[in-house]
């Protein structure tokens, strides 16, 4: 048997100069060449004759080459191959363009079977560069279920397919099976030869499913047994203790009773603290459904231990905002609270930095620039993360190596699947937080067409004349961008917005490239009233609290995920006054149209994310191409989710018996959870 770790060059056929090639597509090894599954395949196994043949359609025929091929220069770089070929009913014009080997290739008198588009007249079909063999010959490329492979520059699928053939030759009948067999009885697998051969050469269509089948779950089911792996490694650490007294001063400072959810998330947060093990915990709850009190009492928990607690936000806008209610809460009791940003400047942040490292601040709140290798702890023992998967999950690793295994707590208001959870989080225990502080309403949602503007400008208006306030969030459109759609970049549109329809209203801009001042003084403006019209990108996107708003418009609201429109949504109806979300469609299609009209149906986040995920996928659905989601071979977060649930509990039951993967049965499987966590080092949790 064949080393799989045996490098792609030495297959045959390949090469030195392939080799590169195939390392552009990551395949470098034997497994990673046999681990390249198709990203399509092409049904070929139907055979017609010439007088069946449908025009415009892609199919085989079976016929005879009547007369020798005749090649013909028509210019410098291009020649063409001509020939007819014939069965007992019918003939047709085969032709190639620059093919010329093909005039030796095809003999007078043999039988050959030729797949590609027809074309022609009817009773004078051609085809255009067909491939073909010979009918004799085993069916590669035609008569069967052809792969279809990702591709590169020199690289034919012709040549990906025969070096998968080689490689899959090379494995001969012992490819490693990492599947326990009683894990293959009980989830009625196939076995894995059967699975990589059917899964690039399928003998039909039901053996490509059974192939799929089992590879989707033997990928997940690796992941699986991974992440358990790390979690019984996780729990041999120990953690600072934390064992809060005086706990009543905090709830007594708080301007409100703290509703039933957010302390029994309170009371888990604490308990899992005072344990030996790091806490390593999720807080979903909707969009203010009060969060930051929940973090505000874990910090104030540490810090009155005599540790220091780190909070990170995905902005600096929110790193401001957080940064102002949190010192305004505990520095009167005693908490010793700062900030950190990339916005300071270099003297302010150094000073910073040297009273965080000296244990002259207790909290500190911050963004990435929290992760820099400057910044140092004397005593970190909490981290809180709020709007976590904008964080991709390097960040969080980093800052987790600043402490002595410090406890984790992650903030997110959007629902994510207890299954995907545990994959972008490692594992970990969730507090959900289902109930609202009292007194909130309902946000009447509105979907909109252009024919509605104006009327939208006067709503605005109202709104205004009532003094309230108004968010307006456009897609963010850089200026050098070439506007499609009618989209307009945000500075273009607030002008015009200022010049031509509120010449007399107060209105200010927020998008992402501002300066870090310029964009805190124009939220502060907002939230202390003296700007009317917010128009902004979607960095006000999480988290800004300003509860005078009352309506948010959203531009184009077709480019915006569900679960985003629910964020902004959630700007607005913090305050006492009724308030309102219209939504401008956009140029988006039908399918797009559903979406965004099932959302005016529901305040639900979960329902929401539920829709999105369904719909989106998880790369979307977490808002940024890094999902914190491992790179998959074959099986999908978004349509094996039922896939994933059997995995999981076939990879518990395993673990439960075999914790360490001891067994020489699960010698194969041990290997890989290895190179998994080899691959993923720094990813993984
Ligand atoms: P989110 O969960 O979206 O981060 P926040 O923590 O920003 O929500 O809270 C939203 C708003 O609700 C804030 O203005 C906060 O002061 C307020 N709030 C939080 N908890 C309560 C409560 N128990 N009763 C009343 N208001 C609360
Ligand atoms: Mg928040």
């Amino acid at each position: 048997m064949a080393n799989l770790d045996m490098e792609v060059q030495y297959i045959k056929g390949v090469g030195e100069q392939r080799a590169k090639a195939f390392a552009k597509l990551g395949v470098f090894s034997l497994r990673d060449l046999v681990m390249d599954f198709p990203r399509a395949y092409d049904d070929r196994r139907e055979v017609r004759d010439i007088s069946g043949l449908i025009f415009g359609e892609m199919c085989c025929v079976s016929a005879t080459v009547a007369a020798p091929a005749r090649l013909s220069r028509i210019r410098k770089g291009l020649d063409i191959t001509r020939t007819v070929v014939v069965d007992g009913a019918g003939r047709m014009t085969v032709t190639f363009f620059n093919q010329s080997y093909v005039k030796n290739a095809l003999i007078p008198g043999e039988s050959y079977i030729f797949y590609g588009r027809v074309g022609g007249r009817i009773g004078a079909p051609e085809m255009t560069n067909p491939v073909f063999e010979r009918e004799s010959a085993e069916p590669a490329v035609t008569r069967r279920i052809v792969p279809i492979y990702r591709m590169t520059a020199g690289l034919s699928q012709r040549m990906i397919r025969s070096a998968v053939r080689q490689g899959l030759d090379k494995c001969g009948e012992e490819f490693p099976e990492q599947l326990p067999l009683a894990v293959r009885e009980k989830y009625k697998l196939a076995q894995t030869r059967f699975a990589y051969e059917n899964i690039h050469f399928p003998k039909d269509m039901e053996s490509l499913e059974i192939a799929r089948r089992r590879l989707i779950f033997e990928e997940l089911f690796v992941l699986s047994c991974t992440l358990s792996f790390m979690r019984t490694r996780q729990l041999r650490k120990s953690a600072c203790r934390i064992v809060p007294d005086g706990m009543e001063t905090f709830y007594d400072a708080l301007p409100f009773a703290l509703t039933g959810a957010q302390r029994r998330a309170i009371d888990q947060i604490l308990r899992d603290m005072a344990g030996e093990r790091p806490m390593s915990r999720l807080l979903q709850g909707d969009v203010g459904s009060g969060k930051t009190a929940v973090a505000a009492a874990a910090a104030y928990a540490v810090t009155r231990s005599g540790y220091q607690a780190a909070f990170m936000a995905p902005t600096e806008i929110l790193a401001e905002q957080h940064y102002k209610s949190l010192s305004a809460l505990l520095t009167p009791l005693g908490v010793r609270v700062d900030i950190l940003t990339g916005g300071l400047g270099a003297k302010a942040k150094r000073e910073a930095q040297e009273r965080l490292k000296n244990g002259e601040t207790d909290l500190v709140i911050g963004t990435h620039a929290l992760l820099s290798d400057k910044v140092e702890f004397s005593r970190l023992a909490l981290i809180i993360a709020d709007e976590q998967h904008r964080f991709g999950v390097q960040q969080r690793a980093a800052l987790s190596d600043k402490g002595d295994t410090p406890h984790v707590l992650v903030m997110s208001a959007t629902p994510i699947p207890r299954t995907l959870a545990l994959i972008v989080y490692g594992d970990l225990e969730v507090s959900v937080m289902d109930e609202l502080p009292p007194g909130r309403q309902t946000i009447d949602t509105f979907l909109v067409g252009e024919n509605l503007r104006q009327r939208v400008y006067a709503f605005i208006r109202k709104q205004v004349a009532e003094g309230r306030q108004v968010f307006i969030v456009c897609p963010a459109v850089e200026e050098t961008e070439e506007p499609a759609d009618g989209l307009k970049s945000v500075k273009e549109y607030a002008r015009e917005l200022q010049e031509k329809v509120f010449p007399d209203l107060r209105i200010a801009l927020v998008h992402g490239k501002l300066k870090a001042k310029e964009k805190n003084d124009a939220m502060e403006s907002f939230a202390a009233g003296n700007t009317d019209i917010l128009v902004a990108t979607t960095v006000i996107e999480v988290g800004v609290d300003v509860p005078n708003a009352s309506l948010m418009v959203v531009e184009n609201a077709d480019r915006f995920g569900l679960s985003q429109l629910h964020q902004l949504r959630g700007r607005v109806g913090r305050g006492a006054h009724k308030s309102y979300c219209v939504l401008f469609q956009g140029a988006g299609g039908e399918t797009a149209m559903e979406r965004l009209r099932a959302f005016t149906r529901t305040n639900d986040g979960f329902k929401i994310a539920e829709e999105d995920l369904a719909l989106r996928g998880p790369g979307d659905f977490f808002g940024s191409r890094q999902s914190g989601l491992p790179d998959m071979h074959i099986a999908s977060f978004a349509s094996d989710m039922e896939m994933l649930k059997t995995a999981q509990s076939a990879a518990k039951e395993l673990l439960e018996r075999d914790p360490e993967l001891k067994n020489a049965e699960n010698a194969v499987l041990r290997e890989s959870v290895e190179r998994l966590l080899e691959k993923n080092r720094g990813t993984f949790n």
